[in-house]
């Protein structure tokens, strides 16, 4: 079925929408039309892996933190974000920060339009893109780059300056889904409102995330595993960009890919994501030294902290059904396409269709 086929590739390119572990394609420039099926089909699989355990899941109301700008853009299309929008997300910045998305200007979205949503670093490039163009990150003031805005956020991000962007026209993308409780058709509107996130529980939040450096604390001991506790850092776009960047670049040299099971811990082991290449290298290889070091008990250890510490971006969408007033979700899906989130079908005028009165 084509829809069904449609739904997979999006799915696909989700799981890299602010994931975890996705990183986007591992560009070789030159030498990407040489890859053999196989080749290609094992990179795709290392872009794609997606960590998407999605459940229902009411994020928290922390305290909204007033702390607006110095500098008044607001007359340049600036617009601060609440920041108690984001809800249990929202802990994992610092308090110091305030958030501004712009509209999506015309030269951004011709260059969205331009997306090929198969090629999945082209949808990270275009991600990025939006994010670096669109979304401002203040810290008391000062503004700071798109790149410590956290992985899992990106899609929400994206969607808050969509809804910017077509403030003044009703220009929704909505699919049916049937209520999963009471098989009424429902209608799904993709919008940041709707984004159905998984949430670490409370207990382990109070217990392991220290607010004020930002940094899992995970004791092993406490666990009877015999090890030094460790520091596992918020996975940013920034240091997601550094990773593919310098596994890319391994690509190139060796022709292999580095170890897949490494990069799944790399953006929470790596504290910075320095711009020098030879800085970035030599801190990815301490983190190596760490994972290296670590006995299959650790391993183990960590490989059940690792899903509890994560916020996993959504693939579904979440509403109350006004049917039976249960709160339901569907998969997230695209009726036209990524390419259509900015690029808005029949908004604009096409070539044979002459609008009455011009005639
Ligand atoms: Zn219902």
């Amino acid at each position: 079925m084509k829809k069904e086929k449609q739904t997979n590739s999006v799915e696909a390119a989700i799981g890299d929408l602010g994931g975890t572990t996705g990183l986007g394609k591992i560009k070789v420039p030159g030498k990407q039309e040489e890859l053999t099926p196989a080749e290609q089909a094992s990179l795709d699989d290392f872009i794609s892996r997606s960590n998407s355990k999605i459940q229902f899941s009411k994020p928290e109301e922390p305290e909204y933190i007033n702390n607006a700008p110095k500098t008044i853009d607001i007359n340049q299309g600036w617009v601060p974000i609440d920041r108690t929008l984001m809800g249990t997300r929202s802990l994992f910045y610092p308090e110091s920060y305030s958030f501004r998305v712009r509209q999506a200007s015309v030269s951004d979205i011709k260059n969205w339009s331009s997306i090929d949503e198969k090629n999945l670093s082209q949808v990270n490039d275009a991600l990025n893109d939006i994010m670096q163009q669109c979304v401002a990150i203040y810290d008391n003031g000062e503004k700071k780059s798109w790149e410590y805005i956290n992985s899992w956020d990106r899609f929400w991000f994206l969607l808050k300056v969509r809804e910017i962007t077509f403030a003044n026209g009703n220009y929704n993308v909505e699919f049916t889904d049937t209520c999963s409780e009471c098989d009424h058709d429902l209608v799904f509107r993709v919008e940041s409102g709707a984004l159905d996130f998984e949430f670490p529980d409370d207990e382990i939040i109070e217990e392991y995330w220290d607010a004020e450096k930002r940094v899992w604390v995970i004791d092993p001991a406490e666990y009877g595993v015999d090890e030094e506790p460790i520091n596992l850092y918020v996975p940013t776009l920034g240091k997601d960009a550094a990773i593919l960047r310098w596994a890319t670049q391994k690509y190139q040299e060796s022709g292999k890919r580095p170890n897949e099971v490494f990069l799944k811990y790399l953006p929470w082991l790596l504290n910075k994501a320095p711009k020098d290449d030879k800085v970035l290298d030599k801190f990815i290889k301490n983190c190596k030294a760490r994972y290296d070091s670590w006995d299959m008990n650790m391993f183990g250890f960590m490989d059940s902290v690792l899903p509890k510490v994560t916020i996993t971006p959504s693939t579904k969408l979440k509403q109350c059904c006004p049917y039976c007033g249960e709160e339901v979700t569907s998969n997230l899906d695209f009726p036209d396409g990524l390419k259509h989130l900015f690029f808005v079908q029949g908004k604009y005028t096409r070539f044979g269709e002459k609008r009455s009165g011009s005639k």
